[in-house]
């Protein structure tokens, strides 16, 4: 299960470590967003471009090698643009767009983009329902999920969360199978709250993990008291839990009978053993591929022992 740059690394490794055919990449689409018209779906596509290897290696996130010229005529209409879309990615949204507008799934169109893209594992939305994220901030009105991190950068303290439609939201059928029929469910070190939430919010989703408890594995995004990137520490804080991977693993005591955290973290193995987990100290932070391609060994191989 995965967000989009932090899951992307982990999913990266995966995939060197085992057949891509074999692995179901069950994606948040909390951040989904529109631009100038076009559904755009930020952490299908990085998971996507990543498994693809034609991912912009630098940020994480777009294609490599992109220009921006449309981005830059189109500021003519629209004023100074603050979500980067660059000229092939622009390909990619015009194409989901196209097919949405006909009807076609998000779960149906994601494969044929995979498949263009020349993507084996399957790569598929938590839900084709629409769940958006919206975030408040200390002193400003509720935003959705992008202007909160791309345009503000996630200043300011947040005081809630809100993941719009969760609740109601059916899951994609084959995100389902796979939780049931998976030899492992591997919550990637993704923010809990907005990457992971709007997947595991979805009833049938949390059902199934909890059914499938032993097998689910999950890693720690925090690292040595932060985030490795990103607002999880900000978010934690701000929601009023300790930053830490124990806070972490509270939150998937649930779901997940395994937690991975880093070495630097060593002494939370104890606490985390007390909520009921498996508990194992890893280095977890995915620097270069085989360093991923390592901790998707050590995540594997934690449920044969
Ligand atoms: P993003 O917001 O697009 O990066 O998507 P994610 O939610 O998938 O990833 C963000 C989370 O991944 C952050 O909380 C980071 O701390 C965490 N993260 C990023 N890189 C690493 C890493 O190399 N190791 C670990 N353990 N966590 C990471």
């Amino acid at each position: 299960m995965a967000g989009g740059v932090g899951a992307a690394k982990f999913v990266r490794g995966l995939a060197l470590t085992v057949d891509q055919r074999r692995l179901d990449v069950i994606v948040n689409t909390g951040d989904d967003e529109t631009f100038y018209g076009l559904y755009v779906s930020p952490d299908l596509d990085t998971i996507t471009y990543t498994l693809a290897d034609v991912v912009n290696r630098g940020p994480g996130w777009g294609l490599a090698g992109e220009s921006f010229n449309a981005l830059g005529a189109l500021t003519r209409f629209y004023g100074k643009p603050w979500f980067g879309l660059g000229d092939k990615d622009l390909a990619t949204h015009l194409y989901r767009t196209d097919r949405l507008r006909q009807g076609a799934s998000l779960s149906r169109v994601t494969a044929e983009i995979a498949r263009r893209f020349g993507v084996r594992a399957s790569v598929m939305p938590a839900s084709d329902d629409q769940v958006r994220t919206f975030v408040k901030v200390k002193g400003l009105p509720t935003m959705p999920f992008q202007q909160y991190f791309v345009k503000r950068r996630f200043r300011g303290a947040v005081e809630t969360i809100e993941l719009k439609g969760v609740a109601t939201a059916s899951p994609c059928p084959a995100a389902l199978r796979s939780i049931r029929q998976a030899a492992a469910v591997i919550i990637a070190p993704s923010n809990p709250f907005v990457s992971i939430g709007p997947i595991v919010g979805i009833k049938k989703l949390r059902e199934a993990l909890r059914s499938a408890r032993d097998r689910v594995i999950a890693i720690s995004p925090i690292v040595g008291g932060k985030s490795v990137k990103g607002p999880a520490d900000r978010m934690l804080r701000g929601l009023g839990h300790e930053v830490s991977p124990l806070a972490i693993a509270r939150l998937y005591r649930d779901l997940a009978g395994t937690f991975v955290l880093d070495n630097i973290d060593a002494k939370y193995l104890e606490p985390v053993r007390g909520l009921g987990m498996r508990a194992i100290a890893a280095d977890t932070v995915m620097a270069t591929a085989e360093r991923a391609a390592s901790l998707a060994s050590v995540v594997l191989d934690s449920l044969a022992r």
